[in-house]
């Protein structure tokens, strides 16, 4: 064990730049301090990070189990035994009388490595379904698919943070880090003033726009064609790296005539882009000797998420901006462990070490370090959005760790209505989530500061948690919790509690996988401020791929012809708006913890809707005036708030909170046909006075 005494270098809770804090322990909390050593963050935390030891101690926090007093009746403590009994016997009757799929398992991108892991494992030897996925399908897994698509292998971003500076031009495509991340502002601040020019694409003037040397505000849904106007403008103008492209990519020709279809003026139309600032931002991109594409939720969380992402990477292969120092595309990844979370096996279609559940050389290795047949194991499964749909109808329990779907998920009243059906619910928990409030046990789990573990954060930099403090005495761990449930349901063995000799076996189970993490022990991530993988034994990690070859079969990175299309709901005469949808710097994802934390919450204690002074003026609407949005899936209200920040036709909520002002009442779960996420960030709306 690594020592508790005085302050402890760990990571901050919440997102996925992983912020380095030391804690100290005091009065029976931990007191946040400066952690200048670490490269990423250099010590600057945001509010959240500051702030986060207040759910430690919050009196909201769950201490207890919680098991449900007969159908309808309420949430009583019981003992641990009582709960995982509970839980063991709800899953084990529906096995028995529904067969394995009946048992959905939904994950978080907020569980460390170890515990994604144990759950993935757990969900396929203990539980035998195909029926897990996680939140993080909601977070970037439309990157993840593209970057798979074209350079054979998704690490959010193929380079360190510290590259950012150093790059001539970075277009920054629907991310915010002055409000999701704010210390990772400082990496466009020093690209300027290096003399390197920052653009970026919202369609609102965030506090990160307001950076930009030039800022293109796209009607939302239209970042595809933004891209392929943008190829458009490099091919016209005669700067594709025509060596570049011969020598390390595939699939140019289909590329370029896609292009060529969507000249200037038409994607002028499609985007509300300017021409000339079309032929600006190519002119930026292209200046330098290397830049950057960096992109988020913005053109990931659409229905054609993928491909968005894919005509982005066209643009960085065309112009040899891909596979070379200081250049290339990446994606900033939102969750605590969206990196980590996606590698282990709680995504529906992967094994450990971002191995595919359909390769028979994978499934037999996995299966052998895990000391089962390979023909046991489960096929692929639903993805998240699909899973929430089938509970009550072919999944009838789950076990849910790390999520609040209820609030998070898009069509959040549906989903909520999918809950209440299921026959049994059971979930771990620090506090009791709107989701937690309906299950039928209720398992109250340490949080990151009292429990070791590692994550992976944005970078791809495995990184430790150390235990700080001493969870209150009613509380256990995730690990603990399946280990208790596999025994309940015959697993002696294989479920063991201490992170390090889980980590020890996600380290053999990933060893040759894409994502290896065979080289990377505690004790090196300890002294090296985090490893990069993929890391075999013997490895130093690797902080930058794709630098000699793509990890495609043949090494070359592969353009992929996408073409514009519409988003799934385009605005009519009865939903004439469009809605996009994001966070507040003071709120984290559903809110289930940072909504416990006094100072966030008076910082941003509630939803609200952006509009445009044209639009405010138009329905006839005051600042603060109570707001009715209505979409095809349900009906939210919010008070107003006029920026001109905002386009004319679009309309913007936070998505943080629960009850009459939930965003996710509206979303549209219309998906990607590859990466089978959401379409959060566009949907069809009304706005009138509520
Ligand atoms: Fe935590 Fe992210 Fe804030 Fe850093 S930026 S302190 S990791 S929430």
């Amino acid at each position: 064990m690594h020592s508790t005494q005085g302050a402890i270098p760990t990571h901050c809770p919440y997102c996925a730049l992983q912020c380095g804090m030391n804690l100290r322990p005091a009065d029976g909390t931990v007191a946040v301090e400066e952690r200048a050593g670490f490269p990423v963050n250099r010590g600057a935390l945001c509010g959240k990070g500051r702030t986060a030891p207040a759910v430690l101690s919050s009196r909201v926090r769950l201490t207890e189990p919680l098991v449900r007093t007969g159908p309808g009746g309420p949430l009583a403590p019981a003992t641990w035994d009582e709960a995982l009994d509970a839980v063991a016997a709800g899953l084990a009757r529906t096995r028995r009388a529904h067969g394995p799929d009946a048992v959905g398992v939904f994950g978080g991108g907020g569980l460390t490595n170890e515990k994604a892991y144990a759950l993935g494992k757990f969900a396929r030897i203990a539980l035998g379904t195909s029926q897990i996925d996680y939140n993080g399908r909601f977070c970037m897994s439309s990157s993840a698919a593209a970057h798979q698509r074209a350079f054979g292998l998704d690490r959010g971003l193929p380079f360190p943070l510290e590259d950012i500076p150093r790059t001539g031009c970075v277009i920054l495509v629907g991310s915010n880090p002055a409000e999701t991340m704010p210390p990772a502002l400082r990496y466009l601040t020093e690209l300027k003033a290096n003399g390197g020019t920052l653009v970026v694409v919202d369609p609102r003037r965030t506090r990160t726009a307001e950076l930009a040397d030039l800022h293109l505000a796209p009607r939302p849904g239209t970042d595809l064609a933004l891209a392929l106007g943008l190829l458009h403008l490099v091919v016209a103008e005669g700067r594709t790296d025509a060596e570049f492209i011969a020598a390390r990519t595939t699939g140019w020709e289909d590329t370029r005539a896609a292009a060529m279809a969507h000249w200037p003026e038409l994607v002028e139309r499609i985007t509300g882009v300017p021409v000339p600032r079309l032929r600006r931002a190519v002119e930026l991109f292209c200046a330098p000797e290397a830049a950057m594409v960096l992109t988020a939720r913005g053109p990931e969380q659409q229905a054609k998420g993928t491909d968005t992402v894919g005509a982005w990477i066209n643009l960085c292969l065309a112009t040899g901006r891909a596979g070379r120092p200081l250049s290339g595309y990446g994606c900033l990844t939102g969750q605590g462990n969206g990196q980590g979370g996606r590698e282990h096996g709680q995504k529906a279609d992967q094994l450990p070490g971002y191995r595919r559940l359909t390769d028979p050389a994978a499934r037999e290795h996995v299966a052998r370090v895990w000391g089962v047949a390979p023909e046991t194991l489960p096929g692929p499964g639903r993805s998240a959005y699909e899973l929430l749909d089938a509970l009550g109808t072919d999944v009838k329990a789950l076990l849910l760790m790390g999520s609040n779907p209820v609030v998070s998920a898009p069509r959040a009243a549906h989903v909520e209505e999918r809950v209440r059906s299921l026959d049994f619910l059971a979930v771990a928990d620090v506090v009791l989530s709107e989701t937690a409030a309906l299950a039928d046990v209720v398992l109250p789990v340490t949080q990151w500061a009292e429990e070791t573990g590692t994550t992976t954060n944005l970078e791809g930099r495995v990184l430790l948690r150390r235990r700080a403090l001493t969870p209150p005495p009613g509380v256990r761990g995730d690990l603990e919790v399946l280990h208790g449930l596999a025994a309940r349901l015959g697993l002696e063995k294989g479920f063991p509690t201490d992170p390090e000799e889980v980590f020890a076996e996600l380290r053999r189970a990933s060893e040759g996988g894409p994502a290896d993490y065979s080289g990377i022990s505690y004790d090196r991530i300890a002294a090296e401020q985090g490893v990069f993988w993929p890391c075999p034994e013997g490895s130093p990690g690797t902080p930058r791929l794709f630098l000699d070859r793509f990890a495609t079969e043949d090494g070359r990175a592969r353009f992929a012809p996408v073409t514009h299309r519409e988003a799934a709901e385009t605005p009519d005469a009865a939903y004439p708006l469009l809605l996009t949808t994001g966070r507040v710097v003071a709120q984290y994802q559903s809110g289930a913890q940072t909504r416990r934390v006094p100072e966030l919450n008076d910082a941003a204690p509630g939803p609200f809707v952006e509009l445009h002074p044209r639009l405010a003026a138009r329905l006839g609407v005051a600042d603060g005036t109570p707001l009715a949005v209505t979409s095809r899936r349900g009906r939210a209200v919010a008070p107003a708030r006029i920026t001109d920040a905002i386009r004319a036709d679009t309309v913007f909520m936070p998505f943080h909170w629960y009850g009459e002002g939930r965003a996710n009442t509206l979303t549209n779960p219309a998906l990607d046909p590859v990466s089978r996420m959401p379409e959060f960030k566009v949907c069809a709306v009304r706005v009138e006075p509520a």
